[in-house]
């Protein structure tokens, strides 16, 4: 299943019978079985999944997960929503994505390395020939990215690249950039207010929260909380949040002596805030909690954080949703700007890579909000519409349907 709702969407946008063959389904699906030696009596194998779930607009562009669950079902859904993502940001991307089911805490950077490099082994001709183009996901980062590019020599191979190797300034903090522009927007919008003095609530630590919560401070919002894994830590007056980070991180992920209190990762959800983000990981919103959130805005850092059927009861709740394939769209926005200056030589500064983001979260973010007003649907459901509509151009001009 999809996670457009193919059938619901018809009623605005013809989708003829050969697309919706060809939407329901990823082009292709590939399960590969990774077989690494980290030592002399060690021997680790696992399994590895890759899909390009549609590539009518151009190569699969998607990140590698690697988490210990990670499945094929997992793998092809987060590849379905690139598909999405690129088309209502009119990047020229199709949507892929690769899960590597393994668990990223257990692996020292040299095991990684190993993986990587055997990954791309396995998938090396479409690699090579730009069919599909990875980056970080959850449990990968710059230095894995690094590692594909030294088995390559391809700069534009592969994105989310260190800065040393080829990366792009602002690719970092890309995706806390635009889950950023786009709480400021519909903070304008809907609950007609900047974002300074507006209360956050983030759930997650890692490089969307982070970045997320640091652009969020400066602009004056008082982030109140943040969670790991393990849980997180809560502080009504507002984290001080560059020493969050820095101690959080030089203590080995732990909250531990920061000024606030626990708090579990199911309750900082329904605390009293005005804008909540998920950014840790998916199906975190569900018809179970959604009814005891306080918030009167969420932002979807993470990918898939609502699960299916949950939107009603937000919409009845009167709580303003910018969905992922709209918040989270700047990792593969600045991922775009990366593979083009890899292509063509150029350079591109951390504020020219901000702005090029602001500017596609603004005008995406206008156009959905149209379309959902014009409508009279949430704007998850105008995202999708958009997005549709735009691969079933390219599919009719690539004489696909
Ligand atoms: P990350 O690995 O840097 O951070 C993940 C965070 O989630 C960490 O704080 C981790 O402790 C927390 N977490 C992991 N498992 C958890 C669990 N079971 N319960 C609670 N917290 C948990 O990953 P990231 O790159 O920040 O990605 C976060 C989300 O954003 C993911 O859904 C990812 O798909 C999405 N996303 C990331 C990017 C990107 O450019 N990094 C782009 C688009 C979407």
């Amino acid at each position: 299943m999809p996670i457009i709702d193919l059938e619901g969407l018809s009623r605005y946008v013809d989708v003829p019978e050969p697309a919706r063959l060809l939407l329901e389904r990823p082009e292709k699906e590939v399960s590969l079985r990774l077989s690494v030696r980290t030592g002399a009596d060690q021997l680790l194998i696992t399994d590895c999944y890759v899909v390009f779930y549609n590539t009518a607009r151009g190569a699969a562009k998607g990140g590698i997960r690697m988490a210990p669950h990670v499945s094929l079902e997992e793998t092809g859904k987060l590849a379905e929503l690139m598909v999405w993502k690129t088309a209502l940001t009119h990047i020229p991307f199709g949507g892929g994505k690769s899960g590597i089911r393994l668990d990223p805490d257990e692996l020292d950077p040299f095991e990684k390395a190993v993986v990587l490099k055997e990954y791309v082994h396995l998938l090396k001709e479409d690699l090579l020939a730009g069919n599909y183009i990875p980056a970080p996901d959850m449990g990968t980062g710059p230095r894995e990215m690094a590692v594909i590019y030294g088995e390559l020599h391809i700069p534009q191979a592969v994105t989310g690249k260190p800065l040393s190797v080829g990366g792009l300034p602002g690719r970092e903090e890309a995706t806390g950039r635009s889950v950023f522009t786009s709480a400021r927007l519909a903070a304008e919008q809907v609950l007609e207010h900047p974002l300074k003095g507006l209360a956050v609530a983030i759930q997650g630590f890692g490089n969307v929260a982070t970045h997320a919560a640091l652009f969020l401070s400066e602009a004056g919002a008082r982030v109140v909380a943040v969670s790991g894994r393990k849980g997180g830590l809560y502080n009504d007056r507002g984290l001080d949040v560059a020493n969050t980070i820095e101690t959080y991180f030089a203590q080995g992920k732990s909250f531990d002596g920061l000024d606030g209190d626990a708090v579990s990762n199911e309750e900082l959800l329904t605390l009293p805030v005005d804008v909540l983000i998920p950014a840790a990981r998916g199906g975190v919103i569900t018809a179970e909690n959604a009814p005891g959130l306080r918030a009167r805005l969420i932002v979807e850092g993470a990918n898939d954080p609502v699960t299916p059927g949950t939107d009603a009861i937000l919409q009845e709740a009167g709580i303003a949703d910018v969905p992922d394939v709209l918040a989270n769209a700047g990792g593969v926005i600045a991922s775009y700007v990366e593979w083009r200056n890899a292509k063509s030589g150029s350079f591109t500064s951390k504020e020219e890579v901000y702005e090029f983001i602001d500017q596609i979260i603004e005008r995406s973010f206008q156009e959905v909000a149209a379309t959902a007003e014009e409508k009279g649907v949430d704007w998850r459901t105008a995202s999708h519409l958009l997005a549709l509509e735009e691969v079933l151009t390219s599919m009719r001009e690539r004489a696909w349907i």
